[in-house]
């Protein structure tokens, strides 16, 4: 995903076998940046045209296509599978052209499924959106009468008032309405009257209070030289750690530390997506990532709006349309299966210097390249700062020290930040960087055909362009982050969330690239749109250093393999206390029993390589890796059967042999291991949906001893279980306990994702309603 599409990987690489080894081993010496550019003349235009060939997308309007979604859509609608029907509208409405009657009818549809969702605000969006684009007048009636309950659902009686006269005059005065019922539709009109008669004179319905309005005014203060930091933070540098952040003060679990938008931020295209790229493309039904978040601001999507040109950029509204539009789709529009096909990294880094604006790049360009050894800038100021440390130079001359940073120390924010992250020219692989170079070549000749600057081939605009590109795809390997976000999955008739962890899009943020890694971090990040919040998720001492996870974290992997990753990806050897502690003398097991197999006779641990022993000495069982392996497998597939079937609505089947699989893992596996938890939140799911609540406690309790035991008693990890939990002990009334679940869930939460967090909020909702029982009985009545 984040690299090119394997086609293209194997074409490049097949190329980089016919070069002369002579020359290969030039490339292997080190090279800087703007030697790597003159590879783009390796880019020949059978290559073009078999780029070409893997591009091709139906990224353009198909008017076929949207008939197909919209008849999909209606089939769903019909199946009251509301929610997936405007899905398949959204892709319709993509594929309409502007102002055809398709579109106003797929606006209309899909304002009918959000009715039906409950969604009244954006089911009025739709209707204006459907009036907007033509909708024919003899069908006015029917999306007017929807309009006027949406308005009393949501209490604004004046304005439904007013719309039911127009309907009413419409109905009585328009012939052209003879095809619709019209004593029904009078019946219905003064039904509608009474209702909003009784709204007017009875007390008024209290409008849902938004309370996204109070969210995160969590009180900090901003650091004087780290934009977007707090006050508690500073920058250091030195040549083992590079830049990085260090605590000014003590810091408690919980204090926002970071909190940044993302310089640049490109939606991941999503598993389907990425497969059809290179293959030929087929109008399927399936749902990516594309339908599900806007692709400006990352917000869930609930009835988007499609770029005016292309079918593949969906938006949450208009504005985020338009934004899109000036600052970066305006180039991106034509490009989009190009984009695909060379991976998200060339995306991330095209739409950097798009948004940096020419100007800015090429005066960063120019800089670096006065700068002889431009590739080491920050290790050679580094020296410097070494030096000044070390003998008595006077501190003005050893002045400016930290790269990116003003005379003043001041860290500069936005691009002048990311150019100057590190790209590590010297140490990804030639033939890596050969497949960068073509790649960013042809997205050159693409935008010179375009006409973004118009010019011939690779004029020195481009080649600006082009340079600067490349060093962002050479520094994404190490500092792109990826937005993730909490969705909630299952089946829809599910009370207990079961919600995932997804990627929505991979972005460069400034500031939090400062943080370096570690395997036990002491920061939890999380994502709201394409702002990022770093808090700390332990106390830290004044002087420690802020410390952030690259994805291989103590909990789930072990030391040799998360060491491997990291020397990987991110070229460097781990010095963490993590890493200290597991590869010390007094080596913890606790890591490895985690994910260890269990004796079947005796049920002791096992050990060895190939050949498993079990540790109990009197017992001789002896089992080879590949059956235990083999029998996780079958296990494994058992339980994605059972979500199957849990999916499909059949949670008693589920159960049963949720219940098999339970006892399978248990003969073999060690109680910490993470199926067996895995297990047990599947089971509790299973019967919170069959409202056996007793039942889910008592798996998700389990669960919990599993995650507590991998994750520790103060992870998000844990926080998350114990918030399914709290949901299945309040359904289950079980009063006393779901307040103690709630208080221990909220501490965690609100710690890694702070105390305005949707989550926060649903257990604060909880527990009023707990505490005051006449709300209690009328919620559980309902
Ligand atoms: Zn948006
Ligand atoms: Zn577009
Ligand atoms: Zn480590
Ligand atoms: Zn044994």
């Amino acid at each position: 995903m984040d690299l090119p599409v394997e086609k293209w990987k194997a074409h490049v690489s097949q190329k980089w076998t016919q070069l002369k080894p002579s020359f290969k081993e030039k490339l292997s010496l080190t090279l800087s940046l703007r030697d790597i550019f003159l590879l783009f003349f390796f880019l020949r235009p059978e290559d073009e045209d078999y780029l070409h060939r893997l591009s091709k997308n139906c990224f353009g309007k198909d008017p076929s296509a949207a008939l197909f979604y919209k008849e999909e859509g209606n089939k769903r609608f019909q199946e009251k599978e509301f929610a997936g029907a405007a899905i398949l509208y959204s892709k319709a409405v993509s594929h309409a052209a502007l102002g055809s009657p398709d579109m106003s009818v797929c606006y209309a549809n899909r304002s009918a499924a959000l009715f039906h969702l409950g969604q009244f605000e954006v089911c009025l969006e739709d209707i204006s959106r459907a009036q907007a684009q033509g909708y024919p007048e003899r069908l006015q009636p029917k999306i007017l009468l929807r309009k006027i309950e949406c308005l009393l659902l949501l209490g604004r009686s004046q304005e439904a008032g007013g719309a039911i006269s127009e309907l009413e005059s419409k109905v009585i005065t328009d012939k052209s309405l003879a095809d619709l019922p019209q004593q029904a539709l009078l019946r219905k009109i003064s039904q509608l009257k009474v209702k909003a008669y009784e709204e007017v004179t009875g007390q008024p319905p209290g409008p849902a209070v938004a309370n996204e309005a109070q969210e995160d005014v969590e009180r900090w203060e901003e650091n004087s030289s780290i934009p977007n930091a707090s006050s508690a933070v500073s920058l250091s540098f030195d040549l083992q750690r590079g830049r990085h952040l260090v605590a000014s003060k003590d810091i408690q679990p919980g204090e926002t530390l970071v909190r940044e938008e993302a310089f640049v931020s490109v939606l991941c295209p999503g598993e389907n997506l990425s497969r059809q790229a290179g293959v030929e493309t087929t109008c399927g039904t399936e749902v990516t990532n594309g339908d599900l978040s806007c692709h400006h601001c990352l917000k869930p999507l609930l009835a988007s709006v499609p770029c005016h040109r292309c079918s593949s950029a969906k938006y949450c509204s208009q504005e985020c349309a338009q934004q899109a539009w000036e600052c970066y789709h305006r180039t991106e529009c034509s490009l989009g299966g190009l984009l695909l096909t060379l991976g998200v990294f060339g995306h991330v880094a095209l739409r950097a210097v798009v948004v940096a604006g020419f100007a800015e790049v090429r005066s960063l360009v120019n800089s670096s390249r006065e700068d002889n050894q431009e590739h080491d800038v920050a290790e050679i100021r580094g020296r410097h700062l070494a030096t000044a440390a070390g003998t008595e130079e006077k501190p003005e001359t050893a002045k400016p020290l930290i790269p990116s940073c003003d005379v003043d120390g001041k860290y500069r924010g936005s691009y002048h930040a990311v150019f100057n992250l590190l790209p590590h020219t010297e140490r990804h692989s030639p033939e890596h960087k050969f497949l960068c170079s073509l790649s960013v070549a042809a997205l050159c000749k693409r935008l010179a055909e375009t006409g973004l600057e118009a010019a011939a081939e690779l004029s020195p605009a481009l080649k600006v362009l082009g340079e600067a590109m490349l060093r962002h795809v050479l520094q994404l390997q190490c500092n792109a982050q990826a937005v993730t976000a909490i969705r909630e999955s299952g089946s829809g008739k599910s009370i207990v969330a079961h919600s995932e962890q997804v990627r929505l899009a991979t972005a460069l943020f400034p500031v939090t690239s400062l943080l370096n890694h570690s395997c036990e971090p002491n920061t939890s990040v999380t994502f709201h749109g394409t702002t990022a919040t770093v808090r700390a998720s332990l106390p830290i001492h004044k002087g420690q250093e802020i410390l952030h996870c690259y994805g291989p974290h103590q909990c789930r992997m072990a030391v040799a393999e998360r060491r491997q990753r990291l020397r990987a990806q991110y070229f460097f050897e781990c010095r963490c206390q993590a890493c200290l502690d597991d590869l010390g003398p007094n080596v913890k097991s606790a890591v490895s029993s985690k994910g260890m197999f269990h004796c079947p006779d005796c049920q002791a641990p096992m050990q060895g390589g190939d050949m498993l022993r079990c540790t109990r000495g009197a017992c001789k069982a002896l089992v080879s890796r590949d059956d235990f392996l083999r029998r996780l497998q079958t296990l494994q597939s058992q339980v994605r059967t059972a979500l199957g079937l849990l999916k499909t609505d059949k949670p008693e089947r589920a159960a049963e042999l949720l219940l098999k699989c339970r006892l399978d893992a248990k003969s073999f596996l060690s109680p910490e291991h993470v199926v067996v938890g895995e297990i047990e939140d599947d089971l509790a799911q299973a019967y919170a949906t069959l409202g056996k609540w007793q039942e889910a406690a008592g798996h998700l309790r389990s669960s919990l001893r599993v995650v507590e035991a991998r994750h520790g008693p103060s992870s998000m990890e844990l926080g998350h279980e114990l918030f399914k939990l709290a949901q299945i002990l309040f359904n289950g009334l079980a009063v006393s306990e779901a307040l103690r679940t709630i208080q221990r869930a909220e501490k965690v939460l609100s710690v890694h994702c702070g105390p305005w967090s949707a989550q926060v909020r649903e257990l604060q909702e909880m527990k009023a309603c707990l505490l005051d029982p006449i709300a209690a009985v009328c919620f559980w009545k309902s």
